[in-house]
C-alpha cells in the first residue's frame, strides 16, 4: 500500500517522488509512457526534456541561477543528475538529454521506496496524491481535473500577443482612445493604430505570406480556435483569421467601430488596438494578436502596422498547447489544493513555467506531501526566495490575466537598499537575501520551529 501517489514521471513528478521517498514515504509513481504518448515526448525515460536541452543560466545573479542555488540547497535529485550530464554551454546549464533522463530514471527506479507503474491515470485519486502530469496532461485526466473546479478553471493553450515598448510607438500616427469614448482614462485606455483601406490589404497580404511556426499534431486544434490563455477566451491566431477572408480581421480584432482618427475626423478602415501591459505604462500589447508567425516575421509584418514602423518588441506572440490550472483560485503556496490538504499540484500544471521551475515545484510538493504524512505543517517558502516568489505569484495573481510565469527578479518583493544599485548589483543583493532567508527557514525547520508563513 503506497503512502503517496504521483501522477506523471516528468520533471516535477520524478523530483517529487525522490523527495517523498527519501523522507521515508512509500511512493507509487504513475507514468503513462510508453503505452500512451503525449505527442512531444519521444522516449520511455522519466524526466525527458521535450525541447531545448538547456536548464537556463547557472550564474548566481541570474533568476534561473538563483533558483538552481535554492533547489541545490534543498537537495534536488534532478539538478544533481543535470550536473552529472552537463555539457559546455558558457554560463548556462545544458545537458546531454539522453544521459540526463537515463540518470534520473535509474535513480528513481532503483529507490527502494518507489514503485513505478506504467499506466495512464484517468481520474484524480481520493488518497494522498501529487498531480504532475504536465502541459500535455492526457485528455481523460484533464477532464477529471476540470471536474474538480469547473472547466473554466483549466486552460489548454497559451495565447500570447506581442508586446512593444510604448516609447517606440509613433504617436504622430497612432492615437489614444477607447471605443465610443467609454474608457476609464480621459485620453482613452487604448493606443490605436489606424489603417487606410490600402494599408489594411497590404498588411493582410503580408500576414498571409509570412512564415509560420509549424504546428505539432497536439496543437492542430489551434487552427479551428481554442480556449486559451485567459480562461474561457476563444482564440485564433491572426494569420488563421486572415485566411478566412480578406476582410475577416477588419470585422474581428481589427474592427474600427466606435473609433475616430482625430487627424482625419473619420473612422479608419481598420485598427490595431494596443492595451497597457504593465503598471508603469512602458509596455503595451497588441490586443487579439496571438500568432504563430516566426519571430523575425512578426517583427517584419507587425512593423507594417501604421505607428509601429519602428516598434521594439519586448516579447513576441505565440500559441502553444499548455495545460494549467487556475492556481490563483485553486492552489495554496504550499502547492496544496485549496479544498483538499492531501491533493498537491506540481510542475507546469501550476502555471510555473520552465524546466527549472517545474523541477523546483516538484521538489516542494514532494517535501510538503512528506511533511503532511508526518503530521508536520507544510512549508510556505519566504516570498524573498525565487521558489517562494513563484509559488506566491501563481497562487495570488489576478485570475483574469493569469498566465504562466517563469523565474524572474520582478516577482521578488522590492529591496529598498538595492534601489540605487546597478542591474547586476541589484540582482546580487536579491540573490543574497534569498539564500540567507532560505537558510534561516531551513534552520528553523530542522530545529522543529514552524517556518515563517507556515
Ligand atoms: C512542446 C513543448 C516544448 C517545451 N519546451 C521547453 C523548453 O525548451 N524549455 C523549458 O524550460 N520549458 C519547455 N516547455 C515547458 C515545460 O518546462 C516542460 O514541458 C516540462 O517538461 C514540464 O515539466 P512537468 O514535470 O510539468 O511535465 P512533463 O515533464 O511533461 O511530465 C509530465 C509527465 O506526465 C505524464 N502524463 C501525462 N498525463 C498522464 C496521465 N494521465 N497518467 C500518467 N502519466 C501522465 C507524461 O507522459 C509526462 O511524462 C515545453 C513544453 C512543451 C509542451
Amino acid at each position: 500500500m503506497a503512502d503517496l501517489l504521483i501522477i506523471g514521471g516528468g520533471l516535477a513528478g520524478s523530483e517529487a517522488a525522490h523527495q517523498a521517498a527519501r523522507r521515508g514515504l512509500r511512493v507509487r509513481l504513475y507514468e503513462m509512457r510508453p503505452s500512451v504518448q503525449t505527442g512531444a515526448h519521444q522516449t520511455h525515460h522519466l524526466a525527458e526534456l521535450v525541447c531545448s536541452n538547456s536548464l537556463g543560466s547557472n550564474l548566481p545573479d541570474r533568476a534561473s541561477g538563483l533558483l538552481k542555488n535554492e533547489v541545490r540547497m534543498l537537495g534536488s535529485l534532478l539538478l544533481e543528475c543535470a550536473e552529472a550530464a552537463s555539457l559546455p554551454a558558457g554560463g548556462a546549464l545544458a545537458v546531454d538529454r539522453e544521459l540526463f533522463a537515463r540518470l534520473v530514471t535509474e535513480r528513481v527506479e532503483s529507490h527502494p521506496n518507489i514503485e513505478i507503474v506504467r499506466e495512464e491515470v484517468r481520474e484524480i485519486p481520493a488518497s494522498p496524491v501529487i498531480v504532475a502530469s504536465g502541459p500535455l496532461t492526457s485528455p481523460a485526466l484533464s477532464h477529471s481535473i476540470a471536474g474538480l473546479s469547473g472547466e473554466q478553471h483549466l486552460s489548454f493553450f497559451d495565447a500570447i500577443a506581442p508586446i512593444v515598448h510604448t516609447e517606440t510607438i509613433n504617436m504622430e500616427i497612432a492615437f489614444r482612445a477607447s471605443r465610443y469614448g467609454t474608457g476609464e482614462q480621459d485620453e482613452g485606455d487604448y493606443i490605436n493604430c489606424p489603417f487606410t483601406k490600402e494599408e489594411y490589404y497590404a498588411f493582410v497580404e503580408a500576414l498571409l505570406q509570412a512564415e509560420r511556426i509549424e504546428l505539432r499534431s497536439f496543437e492542430e486544434a489551434i487552427k479551428s480556435g481554442v480556449k486559451a490563455g485567459h480562461f474561457f477566451e476563444g482564440c485564433l491566431p491572426v494569420e488563421i483569421i486572415a485566411e478566412r477572408g480578406l476582410d475577416s480581421l477588419a470585422f474581428g480584432p481589427m474592427r474600427p467601430v466606435g473609433l475616430r482618427d482625430p487627424r482625419t475626423g473619420r473612422r479608419p478602415y481598420a485598427v490595431v488596438q494596443l492595451r497597457q501591459d504593465n503598471l508603469a505604462g512602458s509596455l503595451y500589447n497588441l490586443v487579439g494578436f496571438q500568432t504563430n508567425l516566426r519571430y523575425p516575421e512578426q517583427k517584419r509584418v507587425f512593423r507594417l502596422i501604421p505607428g509601429l514602423e519602428n516598434a521594439e518588441f519586448v516579447r513576441y506572440g505565440q500559441m502553444h498547447r499548455n495545460t494549467f490550472i487556475a492556481s490563483p483560485k485553486l492552489l495554496r503556496p504550499t502547492l496544496q489544493h485549496v479544498r483538499r490538504d492531501d491533493l498537491f499540484f506540481a510542475g507546469q500544471l501550476t502555471g510555473v513555467e520552465g524546466y527549472m521551475g517545474n523541477i523546483a515545484t516538484g521538489l516542494l510538493a514532494g517535501l510538503n506531501a512528506a511533511r503532511l504524512h508526518n503530521h508536520e505543517e507544510p512549508l510556505t517558502l519566504p516570498q524573498t526566495t525565487m521558489l517562494g516568489a513563484l509559488c506566491h505569484y501563481v497562487t495570488h495573481a489576478n485570475l483574469k490575466d493569469f498566465q504562466p510565469m517563469k523565474a524572474n527578479f520582478g516577482i521578488l518583493p522590492a529591496l529598498e537598499s538595492a534601489h540605487k544599485l546597478g542591474k547586476r548589483e541589484r540582482a546580487r543583493a536579491y540573490a543574497d537575501r534569498a539564500l540567507a532567508d532560505l537558510t534561516s527557514t531551513l534552520i528553523r525547520v530542522r530545529e522543529g520551529e514552524p517556518a515563517p508563513g507556515a
